[in-house]
């Protein structure tokens, strides 16, 4: 018997294939029936928001593949649900909660998040590429999630309030606009910046105080040719919570290896610590190591 996540890719799949649209044109064509009652999965009472998502993902995944939107890197579950579970921490107990992802994509990672956090949660979505913030929103409203678009460049100025937590796996790479960089603090006095740099000030201009921002970035951010500009700027207008590695055997490629930064917007008289969290997340099939780890993120956050 298939899944609700079977059934939900298999009736996009269907649709998607036999549709002479392009394959991702078609993922939106086929939920914006399932959402109009036109046609829908059939689908087991009481699915979840989970199913729902991971239905929809493997769809973009296969369509992703076939069009010129491959080079967009999903954010891959295995860490969706690790940022999940550390985000779901940080804001426990708190009514309201919103969110930023400023380099949303199809939505996945916030999706991950908001499917974490549950009840209450909203979200603000930023994204240059206007076929993926097509499928991100109609998959946020079979979600139900609350979340509002802005198709643009988000290092061009942002009409977003600040948020409680921002979250982002940070596209990488030279930012072209040096016309446009030169408002920032981390343009370096020569050549183009960094566009993950210039993402994480324009994340933390876009957090409360107090607030947090969990990010992916490059395992070498510390370490690069432009990194002598960020660790003055992160020491004087955040706190650095938390570094932690993934492991390499998530990324094809060594020079890809990702890492967790964890910031804190500081907050009228806050001290910064200096406790900073350095950890590496270990073998995720190994379920023993990660139950160990998840204590141990949850300490940190307790503390
Ligand atoms: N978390 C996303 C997901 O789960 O689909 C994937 C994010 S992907 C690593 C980075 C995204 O940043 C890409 O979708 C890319 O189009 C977007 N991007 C790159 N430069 C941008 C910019 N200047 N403004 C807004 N989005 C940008």
């Amino acid at each position: 018997m298939q899944t609700n996540t079977e059934k939900i890719f298999t009736f996009i799949d269907t649709y998607a294939e036999s549709a002479e649209t392009l394959y991702l044109e078609a993922v939106i064509t086929a939920c914006e029936q399932w959402l109009s009652g036109e046609q829908s999965p059939k689908i087991e009472e009481g699915v979840t928001k989970e199913e729902i998502r991971r239905g929809i993902q493997l769809a973009i995944l296969k369509g992703m593949q076939q069009s010129a939107q491959s080079h967009h890197q999903m954010t891959p579950d295995s860490i969706g649900m690790l940022i999940g579970h550390i985000a779901g921490k940080l804001v426990e107990g708190e009514p309201g909660v919103t969110l930023l992802d400023p380099a949303a994509g199809t939505g996945n990672l916030l999706y991950t998040v908001m499917n974490t956090i549950g009840k209450d949660v909203k979200a603000s979505a930023v994204e240059i590429d206007e076929l993926l913030v097509r499928l991100s929103a109609v998959t946020a409203e079979l979600l139900e999630h609350p979340v509002s678009f802005y198709v643009q460049d988000a290092l061009r100025p942002l009409l977003i309030d600040p948020v409680d937590l921002t979250i982002s796996d940070l596209p990488v790479g030279f930012y072209p606009d040096d016309d446009n960089a030169s408002d920032y603090r981390l343009m370096p006095v020569e050549g183009h910046a960094y566009a993950h740099h210039l993402f994480i000030e324009q994340s933390m201009n876009h957090t409360k105080p107090g607030g947090h921002a969990i990010f992916i970035v490059p395992a070498n951010l510390f370490d690069s040719e432009q990194s002598a500009n960020l660790q003055p700027y992160l020491k004087k207008e955040t706190f650095i919570r938390a570094v932690i590695q993934l492991p390499d055997s998530l990324f094809k490629n060594a020079s890809h290896v990702k890492s967790i930064l964890i910031l804190q917007k500081p907050y009228g008289e806050m001290k910064a610590t200096p406790e900073v969290l350095l950890a590496k997340v270990p073998d995720m099939k190994n379920k023993q190591a990660m139950a160990l780890f998840f204590q141990k993120i949850d300490m940190w956050v307790k503390e």
